[in-house]
């Protein structure tokens, strides 16, 4: 088991260096950049934000070593893989109370869901890779996939390890070689997984990162001459901004961006049960998922019963201190974020929708860093703004429906298609729902989470697809040799 104060104390001796060539080096920057534990609202760190001359010194690297790390045997690329593997299950104790720290994560949340997770996309890349066909043939002509090249992964705050992992594990398992750019809002965990990649034993120039904003490093990145492809997972407005400044170079772009996902009731669901689920769902890590279930969609004639259970779960909910091992719901991430849905629960109010639970301000007794009431409106329609906006905090919104078509219609009704949940027992009922919501992931009936399922966005949820087999996909170029046999 590595000592937990030793890991923090590492990262906190690389607050201004950069991961580039297998080094840690000093970057270009002066940018001083704060971390702020959002339970208490105070600074923790500060790192030195890079600069375009980071990401050019990261850009050569990465590029030097393509050719050789492309041309690794599968079995090596493996090796590799599980020993990034077996180095975060070593280290989860740390990197669970890092992302505590720098962003709210409840530990035990960041033990049962950030950290295992994490390594399970780690895992689901070397699944992949173990099986994969880098050739097969269609007649006489062979049909070759090779790695797009040179990566930039830039990461969100929300799920920060989660999404690091979701990126570099299939771009490795690729054979791309890779520049990371972290939330700067979050790169304590970052810091950590650039260790484990050194550790690990990455070739000089295959893993490297670069912390910054996204107007400094996540510009230069997305706009590099020599950046073969730029995945980017955040807000519709970084995710748009990234493609812009990508277009003149036509690297490859995917996006992984917001969410409104529906969750339906259909009439033959077991309200008592799938009522605290969606809540529960909906306010998984203090709601700050893209794929969250933040608009609930049940018969009109159950409005009631449906916002009886819906306050009774909120009712029994941990709040506090996330360092807690029976806290459910710490603070929300970020003062931005923070302030945002401050503001979009005034929204709610204004428009007129029904509170349930909720409202402004923060709990009593946590009048400190970034804690949120849960909060649910009902009755809402699907025009108003909670009902259309991402929020990404503890804010559900119940709408009412006539009937099932009326049902999906609402689903539809949004700009977003990243997920959606259908509940009810008639499975046949239930099934053909599932099929015309306009979303790239559906769950039905709450299954279990499945790392090989793919994961991306209809509509302005975003271009791609994430995870298992799909995801490792995008990393790759498609060449096709006619004549080959
Ligand atoms: P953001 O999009 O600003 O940040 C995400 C990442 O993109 C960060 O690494 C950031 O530095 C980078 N970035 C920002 N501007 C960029 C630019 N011009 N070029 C390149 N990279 C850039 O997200 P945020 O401001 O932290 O959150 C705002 C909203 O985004 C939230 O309210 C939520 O709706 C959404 N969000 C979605 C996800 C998701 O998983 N889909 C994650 C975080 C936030």
């Amino acid at each position: 088991m590595t000592n937990v104060a030793d890991a923090r104390y590492a990262v906190f001796e690389k607050l201004d260096r950069a991961y580039i060539g297998g080094e840690w080096v000093p970057v270009a920057g002066h940018e001083r950049l704060p971390v702020i534990d959002p339970a208490s609202g105070e600074q923790v760190a500060e790192i030195v934000g890079g600069t375009a001359s980071d990401v050019d010194r990261a850009a050569l690297a990465a590029r030097a070593a393509f050719p050789g790390f492309a041309a690794t045997p599968v079995a090596d690329r493996i090796a590799l893989l599980e020993r990034i593997h077996a180095l975060i299950l070593e280290r989860a104790e740390p990197l669970a109370r890092t992302l505590t720290l720098e962003m709210g994560a409840t530990i035990s949340h960041a033990r049962a869901a950030h950290v295992p997770l994490a390594a399970a996309h780690v895992q689901a890349a070397i699944d992949v890779l173990r099986d994969y066909d880098f050739l097969t043939m269609r007649g006489t002509t062979a049909i070759v996939r090779e790695p797009i090249g040179v990566c930039a992964l830039i990461t969100p705050w929300n799920w920060p390890l989660y999404q690091i992992t979701a990126k570099v594990a299939p771009a490795l398992a690729a054979g791309c070689t890779v520049i990371l750019k972290p939330s700067e809002l979050s790169p304590l965990s970052a810091l950590m997984f650039a260790q484990i990649m050194h550790d690990a034993g990455a070739p000089a120039g295959v893993f490297n990162l670069v912390n910054g904003t996204g107007p400094e490093v996540g510009t230069a990145l997305a706009a590099h001459p020599d950046i073969d492809m730029i995945s980017i997972t955040g807000s519709n407005r970084a995710g748009v901004l990234v493609a812009q400044a990508a277009a003149p170079t036509v690297k490859r772009v995917t996006q992984e961006l917001g969410g409104k996902s529906p969750n339906i009731l259909l009439p033959d669901a077991d309200f008592d049960r799938v009522v605290p689920l969606g809540v529960m769902a909906a306010f998984r890590n203090v709601g700050q998922s893209c794929s969250a279930p933040t608009r609930m969609i049940v018969p009109r004639d159950r409005l009631a019963e449906v916002e009886a259970i819906a306050r009774r779960t909120v009712e029994a909910i941990v709040i506090g201190d996330p360092g807690e091992d029976a806290t459910v719901l710490g603070p929300i991430a970020n003062r931005a974020q923070f302030q945002r849905v401050q503001a979009m629960i005034a929204a709610g109010i204004e428009e007129g929708a029904v509170l349930v639970c909720g409202g402004p301000g923060q709990p009593d007794g946590l009048e400190r860093g970034f804690f949120t009431r849960p909060t649910i409106f009902s009755n809402v329609a699907t025009g108003m703004r909670v009902a259309q906006e991402e929020i990404f905090g503890p804010v559900l919104v119940i709408i009412p429906y006539d009937d099932v078509d009326e049902a999906v219609a609402i689903a539809n009704d949004t700009i977003f298609g990243l997920g959606g949940h259908v509940h009810g027992k008639d499975i046949d009922r239930a099934r053909d729902v599932a099929r015309r919501i306009r979303t790239g992931q559906v769950h039905l009936n709450n299954p279990a989470w499945d790392p090989h399922a793919p994961f991306g966005g209809y509509k302005r949820s975003g271009n791609g697809r994430e995870y298992g087999a799909f995801g490792f996909e995008e990393y790759l170029e498609v060449k096709a040799i006619l004549g080959f046999a």
